[in-house]
């Protein structure tokens, strides 16, 4: 799946992209290795406009690992509200102690040894080692693998472990070494504004000209990983992850679409939405995800 003959192009449509449109983050500013933590930590699961005010108030009162480390738990509920899942505090604030304790109250520019702090995981510890220390080291986040399933095609599920090594190593390909920090950041800036989960803007895009996706114009239709099944009786998420009614719907007229034109998306022949598309010739070849 990688394409090294690719990288240099994609790197630098990317970058220059990037260069133009990145929005004006706090965390943007510093190359602070804690401060970026910081903001890894809070943005899980969280929009980027309510992670601003609480990551200044935050930084402002714990400064340092050091800072943290000594917080007691009703600082700590204070300093993170408007954010919500203390867990990730907690966590924050042990992985603040370990530092002290291990590296002297110094982030550690290693990757590895970011990686084995609590609370930071594969891709916390790339997004520090890269952005903050200039480490070579790519992060893989929902919105990279969505760009890169999209861009490069991968059919398989991303959560699975042979989509998540194929999409990986495409974004290793494509890593700028010169400028791993900008280029992570990039890529999270282009999933998270352009190639947007469902409504892509391709025509904004800075890579378009060679993604698979837009070329077999199945942008909306890739998301990399599965999305699970709605309880909703009226409407059922199928693997492309639009939003599709079933039960209350009325199909096409011609119930069974011409094969041709299928073109991987949930067939209105089929009785059921698990039901394999058994009938139909050309589904593996369209890579159907119903016959995955
Ligand atoms: S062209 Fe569209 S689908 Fe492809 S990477 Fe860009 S925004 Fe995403």
């Amino acid at each position: 799946m990688p394409r090294r003959a690719d990288a240099a192009p994609f790197a630098a449509r990317l970058l220059r992209w990037f260069a133009a449109a990145r929005r004006d983050l706090p965390w943007r500013r510093t190359r602070d290795p804690w401060a970026i933590w910081v903001s890894e930590i809070m943005l899980q699961q969280t929009r980027v406009e309510a992670v601003r005010a609480p990551y200044e108030r935050f930084l402002a009162r714990f400064p340092t690992p050091a800072s943290f480390a000594a917080a007691s738990d009703d600082e700590l509920l204070v300093a993170w509200r408007g954010l919500g899942y203390y867990r990730r505090a907690r966590l924050l604030r042990d992985g603040a102690r370990a530092v002290v304790a291990a590296h002297d109250g110094a982030v550690p520019a290693d990757a590895a040894a970011l990686a084995e702090l609590p609370g930071v995981g594969a891709y916390t510890s790339a997004a520090v080692a890269s952005i903050a220390f200039g480490l070579v080291a790519v992060a893989v986040d929902g919105n990279v693998e969505r760009v890169v399933a999209r861009h490069r095609g991968v059919r398989e599920r991303v959560d699975a472990a042979p989509g998540r090594r194929a999409v990986r190593a495409q974004a290793e390909a494509w890593l700028d070494a010169a400028q791993p920090g900008d280029f992570n950041q990039a890529m999270m800036e282009l999933g998270a504004t352009v190639c947007a989960p469902t409504s892509p803007r391709c025509g904004d895009c800075p890579v378009a000209a060679d993604c698979v996706a837009r070329a077999e114009g199945l942008a909306a239709e890739f998301w990399g990983r599965r999305p699970p099944l709605s309880t909703s009786p009226r409407v059922r998420r199928w693997s492309s992850g639009r939003r599709v009614r079933s039960a209350a719907a009325s199909p096409p007229a011609n119930p069974t679409p011409a094969r041709s034109s299928c073109r991987g998306r949930a067939c209105w022949s089929a009785s059921t939405p698990t039901a394999s598309p058994t009938s139909c010739a050309s589904a593996s070849a369209r890579g159907c995800a119903w016959a995955a």
